[in-house]
């Protein structure tokens, strides 16, 4: 294959997603594809499988790709998994667990929200009791790495919960799927989600869900929406095997499988999580080192993206911060917190130890 002409990409991407992709991801996507011809219906047929054997390797699930972002996907999923006389738990950490609430309000979803601040960790005890109190509630739904902190909750003591009273489990694994470690039979979930552009390192485009078969075989005729129906979806893909109903990011679908094959060579999720994990603890190790501090304790910090307490002293102003960064190779996050002024690092993405090295020699020149 002739080897094209990449421009130098002006900065490196500290951000969860989109995130920093390989040069081989790119140049993944200078092809067209016929969304109806084998070749590429196996590809999909390909990555399904393979998602699902990152997920599990004992349990009947299976894999339906979403156009659009990745909250497209999130609300695929709890528009089409909750029937009309079902009712909605979710537990509210962050954006992201917000988002989600949001969503089954717009779709008129029975809804109850146990938020636990910004910044708070989830108590068992209050879903508990929500659980106890009111028996309507068939469906729970938490974020792994709420991205808006970085904090990571605890989906499989959630799940042992959710599953003691025979509730549905969505799990919004977004940031963290292929760059942690989990599995379905674990966090006992039945519904994973997440999309292309975060920790397996594909460019943005489409999502995806992972889901036991028995689930979402059950929700047929349930979608509040044509084009973000989940089960026709599947039922689309399982049929045709690997066609989608609507035309779909070829392009980006491509990149993935190529993502997933560099994932394989890399080491599987072990690895990257390793490489993540590393990417994070010298990032924090070093920041400290110049004076920065945490938003969160250490124990609940996700190896994905932190949050770090903005400089104190009445110079400093996010926009200059930024700018400067960029200027010089990086860009970053603003925080997200309303209760503490914050921006954040992510660490996912083609981001390896020297990058931070580079990344922490550059913030100590701007002080
Ligand atoms: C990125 C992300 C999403 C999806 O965001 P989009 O902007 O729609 O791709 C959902 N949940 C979490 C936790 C995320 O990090």
């Amino acid at each position: 294959m002739a080897s094209p002409e990449f421009p130098e990409n002006p900065y490196l991407l500290l951000t969860p997603g989109p995130l920093s992709s390989s040069q081989t991801v790119k140049s993944a996507m200078l092809q067209d594809w016929c969304t109806w011809d084998r070749d590429y219906n196996s590809m999909v047929q390909e990555i399904r499988a393979e998602l699902v054997s990152l997920a599990t390797s004992n349990l009947d699930c299976t894999a339906v790709l979403m156009q659009g972002s990745g909250t497209f996907c999130v609300e695929s999923v709890i528009g089409t998994a909750l029937g009309k006389e079902d009712k909605f738990l979710v537990l509210a950490n962050g954006a992201y667990g917000s988002r989600m609430a949001e969503i089954a309000r717009y779709l008129d979803i029975a809804l109850t929200v146990i938020d636990f601040g910004e910044t708070g960790a989830i108590d068992p005890r209050q879903i508990e009791a929500a659980l106890q109190d009111d028996r309507a509630i068939t469906t729970v739904a938490v974020v792994h790495c709420e991205t808006t902190t970085g904090r990571l909750n605890d989906i499989v003591a959630i799940g042992k919960l959710v599953k003691s009273f025979d509730k549905t489990y969505i799990v919004d694994a977004m940031s963290s799927f292929g760059g942690m470690a989990m599995s379905m039979e674990e966090m006992q979930a039945d519904y994973l989600v997440s999309s292309a552009n975060k920790c397996i390192q594909g460019v943005p485009g489409f999502g995806f869900v992972i889901a036991r078969r028995e689930a979402i075989e059950s929700t047929a005729g349930q979608a509040r929406s044509l084009s973000l129906d989940m089960y026709e979806q599947w039922r689309t893909m399982e049929r045709d095997q690997g066609k989608w109903r609507f035309t779909s990011a070829t392009h980006v679908v491509h990149a993935f499988s190529q993502a997933l094959k560099e994932l394989r060579e890399e080491g599987g999720i072990a690895a990257r999580a390793a490489r993540y994990s590393e990417n994070q603890r010298l990032l924090v190790d070093g920041m400290r080192k110049l004076g920065f501090e945490c938003l969160l304790p250490d124990d609940c910090q996700s190896p994905i993206i932190t949050a770090f307490i903005s400089p104190q002293h009445p110079g400093y102003r996010f926009e200059e911060f930024y700018l400067a960064l960029k200027d010089r190779g990086f860009v970053i996050y603003p925080g997200n917190v309303t209760e503490v002024d914050t921006f954040r690092i992510g660490n996912i993405g083609e981001v390896y130890a020297d990058d931070i090295h580079r990344l922490l020699k550059v913030v100590a020149e701007l002080q």
